[in-house]
């Protein structure tokens, strides 16, 4: 009998040890496939984990918009504060984009100051809508020690992109939406930015042939050869188009007009392209050989675009963007209103931005400098009638910087409006 009792007692223990072992066994998998998918700092999913849900959400077909998000001016914040206050405002923004995870949303930390949210069923406006939310969020939060940094806060620039609107691979995404941040961090910071593509626009805009199509594709080519052989000119492009629309809009340019407008600023530096690099990125003024190579982008930008008919209202745009109001430029030499009106606007757009962005060895200007110097040259270099209307629209717009800090100063010592911040 006590043998009996005995052994139900040993059969139970053992039993029970072993449902033990089995539970903290299947607790331990759990604990290590989480640990497999998070963030140790901040908590938030990882890296993998959001290639893998990217790659889920393509198998399956469902659309989806992603939202890159990378802090404004962080190495200046770790440079003063340190690593280590760095990293605690890292965990303290990961919990402020936490706050704003919506059902179904997925936030992770893509890499060391990137976070991306993936927001499945979304559309654009939806990303739009709350990518603002989460800039202006963090920008109310306060962080330590953020007086310290430029604008005296810190700031996230947000870059959004959309499947299958945009594009159906995932590498294509990708690039589309650092693309778009990107294009946020030049011009200003504090910013969310949709990836938009001038080339794709061209192409749904104007109508054109299989041929012209092809060709554009060649252009995007060239575009990305210039971009990894200068990156500064890419940047620079961007901002001149905008600029340059702005004052075209002013001036009150037909719609049609805007468009060629828009297109030939967005070219007008392709011939670059053929430029070699040791001419293209010097730093130290140009000998006059060197000066006289440099001056060929135009007419080898020219000789690309001319090969598609539609594009053809661009090439005035594209080879009298050098010449000067006293007919001292290049390569025609023509003066006054002998220019093409699109050409003397984006002259003006081009040469503002080159003042007031930082160029291989030149101090780069504020932007009440730059209107001196705009001023200064009206009638010698400049269209002397746009010259004022220039300064009102970018008085507007406000300054179209790569560094917050340009544009703070800027803003705040001249009592100029702060440069516009929002959707670019
Ligand atoms: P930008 O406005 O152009 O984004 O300027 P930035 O200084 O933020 O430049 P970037 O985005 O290239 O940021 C890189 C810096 O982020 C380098 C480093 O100081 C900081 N950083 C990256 N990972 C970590 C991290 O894990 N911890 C801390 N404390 N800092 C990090
Ligand atoms: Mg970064
Ligand atoms: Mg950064």
């Amino acid at each position: 009998m006590f043998v009996h009792l005995g052994g139900a007692i040993a059969f139970s223990v053992l039993t029970n040890l072993i449902g033990l072992t089995y539970r903290d066994y299947f607790r331990m998998v759990n604990h290590f496939k989480e640990l497999a998918i998070r963030d140790e700092l901040t908590g938030l999913h990882n890296h993998r984990y959001i290639q893998s849900q990217i790659d889920e959400l393509l198998a399956n077909k469902q659309p989806f918009a992603l939202l890159m998000i990378d802090i404004d001016h962080f190495r200046q914040y770790n440079e003063t504060w340190g690593h280590v206050q760095g990293d605690e405002a890292l965990k303290e923004l990961a919990s402020v984009l936490q706050e704003h995870l919506g059902e179904g949303e997925v936030v992770g930390r893509y890499s060391g100051e990137e976070f991306m949210f993936i927001l499945p069923g979304s559309t654009i406006d939806q990303a739009k809508a709350k990518a603002e939310a989460l800039r202006a969020a963090v920008e109310r939060h306060p962080f330590p020690g953020e007086e310290q940094l430029p604008d005296r806060r810190i700031t996230i620039s947000v870059g959004i992109a959309h499947y299958p609107e945009m594009a159906e691979e995932k590498r294509e995404l990708l690039m589309m939406v650092d693309d778009a941040l990107y294009r946020g961090k030049f011009t200003g910071r504090n910013k969310v930015s949709l990836y938009t593509s001038v080339l794709e626009e061209m192409k749904k805009e104007l109508a054109m042939n299989e041929n012209d199509q092809e060709i554009v594709k060649t252009i995007k080519v060239f575009l990305n050869i210039l971009n990894s052989k200068d990156r500064y000119t890419f940047a620079h492009t961007e901002r001149d188009v905008l600029y340059a629309v702005a004052l075209g809009k002013r001036l009150g340019l037909s719609e049609e007009s805007l468009r060629y407008l828009r297109f030939g600023a967005f070219l007008h530096d392709i011939g670059k392209v053929e430029i070699p690099i040791e001419v293209l990125t010097k730093r130290g003024p140009l000998t006059h050989d060197e000066w006289e190579i440099m001056k060929q982008h135009v007419e080898i930008g020219v000789n690309i675009v001319k090969a598609i008919p539609s594009l053809a209202p661009c090439i005035p745009i594209i080879r009298h963007h050098h010449e000067r109001y006293d007919g001292t430029g290049y390569p025609d030499g023509l003066r006054g209103t002998e220019i093409p009106l699109e050409a003397r606007i984006l002259t003006i757009a081009d040469s503002f931005d080159a003042m007031t962005t930082s160029r291989p060895y030149q101090r780069k200007r504020t932007m009440e400098e730059a209107f001196t110097e705009l001023r200064f040259c009206a009638g010698r270099q400049f269209d002397p009638d746009l010259v004022e209307p220039f300064i009102e629209v970018v008085r507007e717009i406000g300054l179209l910087s790569e560094s917050g800090e340009d544009a703070g100063a800027a803003s705040g010592a001249n009592g100029d409006p702060a440069p516009a911040k929002g959707t670019v």
